[in-house]
């Protein structure tokens, strides 16, 4: 079968699976649409179970050699990976935004940029792993990072390239070679990324790209049977699905799954800086799983608070996000736009009242109006559930202990956002928040040193640093009883 192209944005990109270093076709296409202006992208190839067979096998067969490189040994390959990557951050920046949505302006200087940084860090990260001795009365113990064999990666739509690069990153550092499923509604930059990783010199069979829908070729991975790591970026319900598969098979998973996170303004606050930043929370539509949606307001603040969030709110301009003006892009499918649609219908029902926004802005199909609700109480839907759209919450408090206990108040525990000036105030909020990351007076800033995931139904484990190589390894103490060897001592 001839192998297929799509032009996306100006940019010829493969529309089939990449596999054992080869492109491979399937009969089986599903059409991918832009929600840009709803022009037709590409027909994608649709994997199953034979490409995923072949996906595994390749992956089991390239992994001994490039396990035994080394850190060292696989540090040049990353790093052509890298600048591969930023020597292709235009094109990379403009299918992304054709693809999905986001702002091609953010996917320029920060997103592309950002996806070089998660191949390079996590590179050169793996060199600092060996030698580690831990030392004991009677043994000398050496602690190995060995490569776990075959990592899974499976991603969603809303920042396709970043979240897959920054598992990509560390599970080929740690010496794993891997099998990606990218999202369904937003492939394309994924398959631009084997080709620049196959440029890099990277081997066949060490990266292997399986195109498709998820409840075939996402299923069909997790069920392979034969993988040692399953990593997911998506929702709750489908990880409680892939969860199931990975338990049958004793696969260890990692998963970052949805939020509802707070976003708790003290009345001692920089108040103009905590209002900028709740209107940021309607960048890329609120397609953006660690978004602050619940503005938790202290009621002695509430009226010059709100005219901030106003005012600042009224800059968010709806609009092509290929444009560098625009803010707030499209929704990323008509079923999403629905999604969002009915959640906000629901809040109306129930007795919320829509401040500003609350229905389609007048922009193309997919567009819906930045929003705010007040008269919400947190038990409803609307404070409870992740929109995952440009659509926040507004209630108030009075106590710390209130505010703690509305944050906590949702089955999320993925990340907060908290503007106080009072430092012993705000780290005693932050300390008992249950989140994966806490952000104080600041939002969106990720080392990718630090730890990152979530709590409680926001995900399992952690990424991140040495967190993704605890994941991505599999750790082995060697433990050498001191002064057993005739010719030197442990
Ligand atoms: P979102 O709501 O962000 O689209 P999903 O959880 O539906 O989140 O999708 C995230 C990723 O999971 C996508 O790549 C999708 O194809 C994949 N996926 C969806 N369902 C399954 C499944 N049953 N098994 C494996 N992967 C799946």
């Amino acid at each position: 079968m001839a192998n297929s192209t799509a032009t996306v944005a100006g940019v010829e990109i493969s529309t089939d699976h990449w596999i054992d270093g080869r492109r491979v076709s399937s009969s089986e296409r599903f059409e991918n649409l832009s929600p840009v202006d709803g022009s037709h992208l590409a027909n994608v190839a649709s994997g199953g179970k034979p490409e995923v067979d072949q996906a595994v096998d390749a992956a089991r067969r390239a992994f001994p050699a490039w396990a035994a490189l080394g850190p060292e040994g696989r540090l040049p390959y990353l790093k052509r990976f890298a600048d591969g990557i930023r020597a292709r951050a235009k094109d990379l920046a403009a299918v992304e935004t054709m693809d999905n949505g986001s702002l091609m302006a953010g996917n320029l200087h920060r997103v592309v940029p950002r996806a070089a940084q998660n191949i390079e860090f996590f590179a050169d990260w793996a060199l600092t792993l060996q030698g580690h001795v831990i030392d004991s009365p009677e043994v000398t113990n050496h602690i190995h990072y060995d490569p776990s064999g075959v990592a899974a990666l499976i991603t969603p739509w809303n920042a396709p390239l970043m979240l897959t690069t920054w598992k990509v990153g560390p599970a080929l550092a740690a010496g794993n070679t891997l099998v990606v499923k990218p999202p369904e509604w937003a492939p394309m930059t994924c398959s631009l990324m084997a080709d620049i990783a196959h440029e890099a010199g990277i081997p066949a069979g060490v990266l292997n790209v399986v195109q498709g829908i998820g409840e075939l070729a996402g299923d069909a991975l997790v069920n392979h049977g034969d993988l040692n790591r399953i990593s997911f970026t998506g929702s709750t319900g489908t990880a409680q699905i892939i969860g199931q598969a990975a338990a049958r098979s004793i696969t260890p998973m990692s998963s970052e799954l949805g939020g509802k996170s707070p976003f708790i303004v003290c009345a001692d606050a920089d108040l103009d800086a905590a209002a900028q930043t709740v209107a940021g929370q309607y960048m890329n539509a609120g397609q953006v799983c660690l978004a602050g949606t619940r503005v938790l307001v202290e009621k002695s603040i509430e009226a010059v608070f709100l005219a901030k969030v106003r005012d600042a709110a009224s800059h968010m301009v709806v609009g092509d996000p290929r444009d560098s003006s625009t803010r707030v892009g499209p929704l990323i499918t008509r079923e999403h736009f629905d999604r969002v649609a009915g959640f906000v219908e629901r809040a109306k029902a129930d007795g919320a009242e829509a401040l500003w926004g609350g229905s389609p802005a007048n922009f193309g199909d997919l567009y819906f109006q930045p929003t705010l609700f007040t008269h919400v109480d947190p038990a409803w839907e609307i404070a409870q559930q992740e929109v995952f759209g440009p659509v926040l919450t507004w209630q108030t408090f009075e106590s710390d202990d209130e505010v703690i206990a509305v944050a906590n108040g949702t089955k999320y525990g993925l990340a907060g956002v908290l503007f106080s000036q009072n430092e012993a105030r705000a780290m005693r909020i932050a300390s008992q928040v249950v989140a994966g990351t806490l952000w104080v007076n600041c939002f969106f800033v990720r080392d990718l040193a630090v730890p990152f995931g979530g709590s409680r139904n926001s995900g399992i484990g952690r990424e991140g640093g040495s967190w993704s190589f605890d994941f991505y390894s599999d750790i082995k103490n060697i433990s050498v009883r001191k002064g057993s060897f005739s010719d030197k001592v442990a």
